[in-house]
């Protein structure tokens, strides 16, 4: 079984990024500019909050964190957005959620404007996205499909399941999947018999949130396995994925880890998104 290896192609990632960093910086005198609004104290989101920056900084790009309090009213977070899609030195935006009960996240959603949409998850973004004219692609779904073509496996012709049918993963990956030629099923919390779908696929991308739910028996001897779920399980609060990823080997014929396989694969795209809307704008 061949371990996909997310580390290892998100830091090539990285890499073809920082000539395109350089060159932008030539140009315009400055890095592109990530934008990141948080809201609240939670610990984890500050966390990734965290993660984003140094991320950012590893290659050069430039970033800022706008902390904003959890009592904040709905009309100031959106001043807040609005001031920075029309800040000409911000190139991407990102606003961190979950957001606090009382904030409407499909106000933020219909805000941030498509060309600074980092995350590509707005309602515009994800419009041009379906009708295929998107810019940037949503961040974790399109890291998926970085790790398949890194690793040359066969889409084109195949089939390919879906597990999990949210904005942010599920949808965008059967399109991307359907993009790339693969004969795609698309299943979710009221499919029946989920192995049967499960079984019969080339290709399993399973992004249910359900830790370990998932193993040997659901897949076909020689398919490619992607877990996208990430949880702290069990009383050692070690990482895990949907999937039982220990039962795969010498069954499935290559899988991705958790840790190490979707997750920084995801934080990759997001500076590459970075990057693209930054060269769009200044035309680099
Ligand atoms: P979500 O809760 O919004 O969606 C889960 C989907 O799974 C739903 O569409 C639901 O219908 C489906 N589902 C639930 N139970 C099912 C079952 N028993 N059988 C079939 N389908 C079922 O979650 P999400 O935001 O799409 O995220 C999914 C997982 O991926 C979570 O574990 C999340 O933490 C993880 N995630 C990881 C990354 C990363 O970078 N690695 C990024 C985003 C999400």
């Amino acid at each position: 079984m061949i371990r996909l290896n997310g580390k290892l192609v998100a830091d090539e990632v990285r890499a073809g990024l920082l000539p395109r960093v350089q060159k932008f910086f030539a140009k315009l005198g400055r890095a592109p500019h990530l934008a990141v609004i948080i809201v609240g104290d939670d610990g984890a989101s500050h966390v990734y909050v965290r993660n984003k920056k140094l991320a950012c900084e590893s290659i050069g790009l430039q970033s800022s964190i706008h902390a904003l309090p959890a009592r904040i009213k709905q009309d100031d977070l959106n001043k807040k957005i609005i001031e920075l899609n029309l800040d000409p030195d911000v190139d991407a935006i990102l606003v961190q959620f979950p957001l606090p009960a009382h904030l409407s996240a499909d106000e933020v959603l219909d805000l941030v404007s498509p060309h600074k949409d980092a995350d590509g998850l707005t309602y515009a973004s994800l419009g041009y996205f379906f009708a295929g004219k998107a810019v940037v692609r949503p961040c974790t779904p399109a890291g998926v499909m970085t790790i398949l073509r890194y690793y040359q496996i066969p889409i084109s012709g195949r089939k390919a399941v879906v597990v999990g049918r949210s904005n942010i993963v599920g949808k965008p990956m059967a399109q991307l999947l359907t993009d790339a030629h693969a004969t795609v099923t698309l299943c979710h919390s009221k499919t029946a018999n989920l192995a049967d779908y499960t079984r019969e696929a080339d290709v399993v991308v399973v992004a249910a949130g359900r830790p370990r739910f998932l193993g040997r028996e659901d897949f076909k001897k020689d398919a490619v396995v992607v877990d996208v779920g990430i949880h702290r399980d069990g009383p050692d609060g070690k990482l895990c994925g949907d999937v039982r990823f220990e039962e795969l080997e010498g069954w499935v014929s290559a899988a991705t880890p958790v840790p190490g396989g979707v997750g920084p694969m995801t934080i990759a795209t997001l500076l590459e998104n970075t990057c693209l809307l930054a060269e769009k704008r200044a035309r680099v």
